[in-house]
């Protein structure tokens, strides 16, 4: 009152309605949503403290349960993307001073050796060449020597596009006090994954991969090893916003319920919807449709004389697929001609494999063959026109 405001900085606008080309999404992701995935996001909002929206939010635990096969009541969702999740899992289960072993054969054990050295983690980074996985002697060898408060393993290695087996690796970390972390950003409901049978301690994953939802909600599993250990801390975790003694007490995890930051209503909605739908297909008929789309796709990349970037054939990742670029092929070229002319994501390479490879992508909805057969008609196109096919 009395002020003498300044004057408004004009803003006129964009001249036009939001416009949105369509796309097929076939790189690492976000893929394409499932229609029904969309349609949830379009209901009216709830409050996200009133009873019908905890119905949903427990909806989603049970549905998280089914993806992750677990039986922990410790599931939720953390509100924001695969980055999310992983700084959540860090902040929570390392405290300042402990050792966490990285397995780092790709540009997320890289990120999570930065997470996790701002959280004061003694850092163990365990390089490996990217393009190959972990075997068991060198994981075991590296948790017997250190014994870890936590050893991270990266499932569906996304830059290279290796699949790291974790069997035998819960017992191992349990006998050696470790809690056993995994990334399954863009490989959780494309490929096996048993939480419980496999002692795995904690998982984050994204919405926006196989789950076929929008990004924005990141899946999160702990096991009761991990629980106890975030409530023996000595400290607070790092950040507040990721603290999941807070956030879990807002999904219910510890009996009541209170508010700790505003559930992101609509987004949940679709991930209610996602998981549905994954309920709806079974976990075995969505893992088998995964595998012979990747089957699909191979069969014919290797016609046009692709070959893959990952030589062990039980290490490829099939939700992301990581193909050599070769000698004196423009990638970049391919790529563009992709998408000019077939309105199709494919990508390059990231991290460690710029310039090295392409990267498809055959996830959740995308998982179709008239996807992969338009892909394959992307790449016979884009060789042609380099000259390498006729
Ligand atoms: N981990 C893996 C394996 C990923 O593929 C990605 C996303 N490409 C991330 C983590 C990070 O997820 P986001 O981009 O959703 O933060």
């Amino acid at each position: 009152p009395g002020e003498v405001l300044p004057e408004i900085l004009p803003y006129a606008g964009p001249s036009t309605v939001i416009d949105v080309p369509s796309r097929l999404l076939m790189g690492p992701g976000p893929a394409n949503s499932h229609p029904r995935v969309l349609a949830a996001q379009t209901l009216p909002l709830l409050g996200h403290m009133h009873p019908p929206f905890f119905k949903i939010m427990n909806e989603i635990q049970e549905g998280l349960q089914y993806v992750f096969q677990t039986s922990s009541k410790y599931t939720l969702l953390i509100s924001g993307t695969g980055h999310a999740g992983m700084e959540a899992t860090i902040t929570n289960l390392v405290e300042p001073g402990d050792t966490i072993v990285v397995g780092n054969n790709g540009i997320w054990g890289s990120r999570v050796c930065d997470m996790a050295a701002r959280y004061g983690a003694n850092v163990v980074n365990l390089e490996k060449e990217a393009g190959k996985a972990f075997s068991f002697e060198e994981l075991s060898q590296a948790v017997t020597q250190h014994k870890p408060a936590v050893l991270f393993l990266c499932q569906g290695e996304s830059s290279s596009g290796v699949h790291q087996n974790l069997a035998g690796l819960g017992k191992l970390c349990k006998d050696n006090g470790t809690l056993l972390l995994v990334d399954t950003v863009c490989s959780l409901g494309g490929v096996p994954m048993f939480a419980d049978n496999w002692g795995i301690d904690a998982i984050y994953s994204g919405s926006q991969k196989v789950l076929a939802a929008p990004p924005g909600g990141a899946p999160l599993f702990l096991s009761q090893r991990a629980v106890d250990k975030l409530k023996a801390r000595k400290t607070k975790p790092g950040s507040y916003n990721l603290d999941l003694n807070l956030v879990g007490d807002y999904w219910g995890w510890f009996g009541s319920r209170s508010y700790h930051h505003t559930g992101m209503v609509s987004m949940w909605y679709a991930m209610r919807e996602a998981l549905a739908l994954v309920g709806e297909e079974g976990l075995d008929a969505m893992w088998a449709r995964h595998q012979r789309e990747h089957e699909h796709l191979w069969a014919g990349l290797t016609e046009m004389g692709l070959e893959p970037f990952v030589e062990n054939p039980d290490e490829r990742l099939i939700t992301v697929n990581t193909i050599k670029v070769p000698e004196g092929v423009d990638w970049a070229a391919l790529v563009k001609n992709a998408m000019d002319t077939y309105s199709v994501e494919i990508a390059g390479g990231l991290g460690p494999t710029v310039g090295r490879v392409w990267r498809v992508g055959i996830m959740g909805y995308n998982a179709q063959p008239q996807n992969i057969e338009l892909v394959l008609a992307a790449f016979r196109d884009g060789l042609r026109k380099q000259g390498r096919l006729p």
